[in-house]
Parts: structure tokens; sequence; C-alpha cells
């Protein structure tokens, strides 16, 4: 007998878009979560394409999407995951604590991670002037000449962010066209305080106790830009690869979880939605779009195994 019908590791808006489907759908089901609610979109100020808000906080967010689940009795443990694997239909998660749950259907809803630049003195000064996240540090760098690092939709939105505190804001990238959405490039571009540094390699980044430059290459020579802060938005990594050390999931070569239409992977039972699966678009609609087909699945499948064990037991 499984502790539960279904078990949801992970509680960004996929992870309580699963939950809020099967709470309403009345399975026993729990969701394990390490740190708070929210996942990725708790480092995100404004979030502007959730349909039906034309701009709300990603802390908002993640506070109404949480309430939503709850309202509706999704049971939640604050708990880290250590490994997920089967022991024959059943599958086992076992938790850092040392404890253990066991259902019938998992769903890995447990993100990624921004990626590191993986340059000289970005480690040393992580915390110092090196940040991965706008919302969490900009504050601390009112009046300041800032740089962010990277071209796609986070650098651009957290720039946006950043344009409130900075003195000045660099926008350094390493080819001449960004790839950000074009209404974010319009607005952060055209600020007087921002200057684009294209086509630029950040080399190093340096200071004394905080940062105070970073080094780009830019057209085969070096520069110095004086900088305070470095936020660095140059995508992300998915982290789920650590939960399957005894059973092997299908991960695509950059490490995401490969699933059919159905969010299956190649474990029947085991599902894999958001940010950490291999999809095109990372977005929180996407995300949640993920989770509701993947619970609907997963009912039926769980269905079935229990209607196979009647079925057996006679
Ligand atoms: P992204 O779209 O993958 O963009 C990463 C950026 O960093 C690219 O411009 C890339 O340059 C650059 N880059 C990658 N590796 C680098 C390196 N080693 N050194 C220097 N630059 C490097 O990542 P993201 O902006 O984090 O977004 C991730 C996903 O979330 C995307 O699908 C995005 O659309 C989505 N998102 C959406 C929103 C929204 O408002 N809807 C907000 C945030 C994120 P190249 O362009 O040269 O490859």
């Amino acid at each position: 007998m499984a502790d539960f019908d279904l078990i949801i590791i992970g509680g960004g808006p996929a992870g309580l878009t699963a939950g809020l489907y099967a709470a309403r759908a009345n399975m026993n089901a729990v969701l394990l979560e390490q740190k708070g609610l929210g996942g990725e979109i708790l480092n995100t100020d404004l979030i502007e394409d959730w349909p039906g808000e034309e701009s709300i906080t990603g802390a908002a967010l993640a506070e109404k999407m949480a309430a939503h689940a709850a309202k509706f009795g999704l049971r939640v443990e604050i708990k880290g995951v250590k490994q997920v694997w089967s022991n024959g239909d059943l599958k086992v998660v076992d938790m850092e604590d040392g404890t253990r749950h066991t259902a019938i259907a998992v769903i890995v809803a447990v993100g990624g991670e921004p990626t590191k630049l993986g340059v000289p003195g970005e480690q040393e000064y992580h915390g110092r002037g090196v940040s991965y996240c706008a919302v969490c540090d900009g504050a601390f760098f009112r009046n300041m000449d800032l740089a962010v690092v990277g071209g796609g939709d986070s650098a651009f939105q957290e720039g946006l962010f950043l344009t409130r505190f900075a003195k000045k804001l660099y926008v350094v990238h390493r080819r001449e066209e960004f790839r950000a959405q074009a209404i974010l490039q319009d607005r952060l571009l055209s600020m007087d305080k921002v200057q684009a540094v294209t086509p630029a390699v950040v080399k190093a980044i340096g200071g004394d106790a905080d940062v105070k430059w970073i080094d780009v290459e830019r057209n085969g020579k070096t520069e110095r830009i004086d900088v305070e802060g470095v936020f660095i938005f140059i995508g992300f990594k998915p982290v789920g690869r650590y939960l399957f050390q005894k059973e092997h999931i299908e991960h695509d070569p950059n490490g995401y979880i490969v699933t059919d239409q159905y969010m299956r992977t190649n474990v029947p039972g085991v599902y894999a939605v958001g940010d950490t699966r291999a999809q095109l678009a990372k977005q929180i609609t996407t995300a949640v779009g993920d989770a509701t087909t993947a619970v609907l699945h997963a009912e039926r499948y769980i269905e079935e195994l229990k209607h196979r064990r009647l079925v057996a037991a006679g």
C-alpha cells in the first residue's frame, strides 16, 4: 500500500498547479518543497504575461497560487527530497531527513537554477556585488553603477527592475543582437541611464572587499568598466538530475528530463513538468499547462493501477 496516490516534488508554479488539480480531484496527494512555495517567480519582480493579471509581482503571484491550492486542501510538507526510485509499481521518495514516502505516481517539478558565467571573481564576489537575483539584491545598490550580463528576457526584465536603483546600467551581452522580447528591449534600451555594451564577453570580475569593476573583451580589446554590482542572467539549468541516482530517467544533453506529450518520463508513473522538462518555452503559462496535463494523466494511471491490483487480488 502506498502512503499517497501522488507525490509532487517542487512548489513553484508547476508544482502548485499540480497540487491544485490533485486537491480539487480529491486525490491523496502531497507536495514536497525544500524552501518556500513559489519557486523561481519569487526571484522575479514583475510578471506581465500571466493572463488576467496585467502586472503582478512574482511574490504576489506565488502567494495567490499557494493560497489557491491550500483552499482546496493541498497538503504541503517543507522537506528536501534526496532521491526517487521505483520498487515495482511503487514510487519511493527518500527525504533528506531520513524519512520516506511512497506513492503510485510522482510529478517532478523541481525547476532549475541560474547558469554561472564561470569567470574569475564570480564566485569570490557572490554576495559582495555579484548577484543572480535583482529582486532580492537590487535595493542594496541604490545610486550605483551596475551591469547586467545577458541578452535574454531575464536580463532585460531584471535590468528594468534595476533601473529603479542604478545610477547607470550597462547591459553587457556577447552578441550584437539581443534575444529578449522586443517590448522589453525597447523599454530598457530607450532609458538614458542604460548603455548597451556589445558584443562583449565578460572576462573577470574584481574589486576590493566588494565588486568595483568588470573586465570585458570587445573587438579584441579588454576594457574595464567600473561597476559596484554585476547581475548575471545568462540562462537557466535544470536541477532534477540529483533525484535519480538509483533510477535511469532519460535526460537530454542539456540535463532536462525528456517527456512525451502527457509529461510521462521513460519510467511509468514518473512525470516531469515545467522548467525541469525538455521544452522550448520556460514560461509560467507553459509550466502550469504541463502540470495540468500531468495530473490528468497521472489520475488515469493511478486508477488503472489500483484496478489491476483489485483484479489480481480477486
Ligand atoms: P535565455 O533566454 O537562454 O538567454 C540567455 C542569454 O544569456 C542569451 O542572450 C545568451 O546569449 C546569454 N548567454 C548564455 N550563456 C552565456 C555565457 N556563457 N556568457 C555570456 N552570455 C551568455 O535565458 P533567460 O533570459 O534566463 O530566460 C530563460 C527562459 O525563461 C527563456 O525561455 C525566457 O523566454 C524565459 N523568461 C521569460 C520571461 C518573460 O517575461 N516571459 C522572463 C524571464 C525569462 P546568446 O543570445 O548569444 O545565446
